[in-house]
């Protein structure tokens, strides 16, 4: 009875294998706080390109998702993708792809692209958890509406702060969200500016790092807005605009989309394939597999790991 089971295990394990799996990075950067595990350190990041390589065929993601689209499921294959377009991933994982000969795709929020605005999610997280001393509570309005968040004795309730005002701020217009950051900075004592090690790659780099053929580029919109709080209008405008600024910079056609945050719905779907895009990427941490829908490819974190968790919850799936 052991002995099947044990067999049934093996045979599953098998079977999972031949599922195609993507990964999903935003930075390869060493950085002093990551509340929400967006970078790999350089190291690791070598490391686990290593393991990946080693473990399976790392093939371009649209050439997967042209497999997946015509129903098939090829065996053993791997894609790495990329989320954003920050400037480490140009300085420090280019270099590493480059030398494993490994493809990648990057999808690039075009609204941020060589802009020295960064991301609101990098202010937001510097604010609360890199400030020496903070007020037990922060006050500020948000689109008109006066709040207030509650940060405890020598700051206790930071982390659940920084969770309550990330879930307050990101359906938030990019303004509204602009003034409220100014006032929690104003707050806590300390600037909202980005700073330049968060700030995303140049248009110049970009383009750079497309020119050998083994990394592509795909839209991310414009400016990284949850897609189901938009109406049909605005998802249909963000799709086609990024798309569009990718296509002219690099002088070649784009055909790859991620969601932001991987939040869509059946109206993002119709805007990403009306856009005259052929895939997207969702979030949805499982393997590819039969019916994966070429417009919801799931894709699976890799966060800051070492080998052995890297085995373990990266290539132990598919
Ligand atoms: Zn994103």
């Amino acid at each position: 009875m052991r002995r099947l089971r044990a067999i049934r295990r093996a045979a599953r394990h098998v079977l999972r294998a031949e599922q195609p799996i993507v990964l999903m990075y935003h930075r390869v950067e060493t950085l002093a706080a990551d509340p929400w595990e967006l970078a790999v350190t350089p190291e690791r990041f070598a490391d686990q390109i290593a393991l990946l390589t080693a473990a399976r065929r790392v093939v371009p993601l649209s050439w997967l998702a042209g497999e997946l689209a015509a129903g098939r499921l090829p065996r053993h294959v791997a894609a790495v993708t990329f989320d954003d377009g920050y400037g480490d991933v140009f300085r420090n994982a280019r270099p590493i792809l480059e030398a494993a000969g490994c493809p990648a795709t990057v999808f690039i929020t075009t609204g941020a692209l060589g802009s020295r605005a960064g991301f609101w999610w990098d202010i937001l997280s510097r604010i609360l958890l890199q400030t020496p001393a903070l007020p037990e509570r922060l006050d500020f309005s948000l689109e008109g509406t006066p709040r207030q968040v509650r940060i405890g004795a020598d700051g206790a309730d930071r982390m659940a702060a920084l969770f309550e005002l990330h879930a307050l701020l990101r359906p938030a217009a990019p303004d509204a969200r602009d003034a409220a950051l100014a006032e929690l900075a104003a707050g806590a004592g300390t600037d909202a500016d980005p700073r330049d090690r968060d700030l995303t790659m140049t248009p110049d780099q970009m383009v750079a790092m497309a020119s050998s053929g083994l990394i592509e580029i795909g839209a991310h919109t414009v400016t990284h807005p949850p897609m189901t709080a938009l109406g049909r209008d605005a998802q249909e405008r963000e799709v086609a605009d990024s798309r569009r600024r990718c296509e002219d910079l690099l002088g070649h056609p784009v055909t790859g989309f991620a969601y932001p945050y991987g939040d869509h719905d059946a109206a993002s779907v119709a805007a990403v394939a009306r856009a005259g895009l052929t895939h997207a990427c969702s979030v949805e941490p499982r393997p590819a597999g039969r019916g994966t829908d070429p417009f919801a490819i799931p894709r699976l974190l890799a966060a800051d790991w070492d080998a052995r968790e890297f085995r373990a919850r990266v290539l132990a799936h598919g």
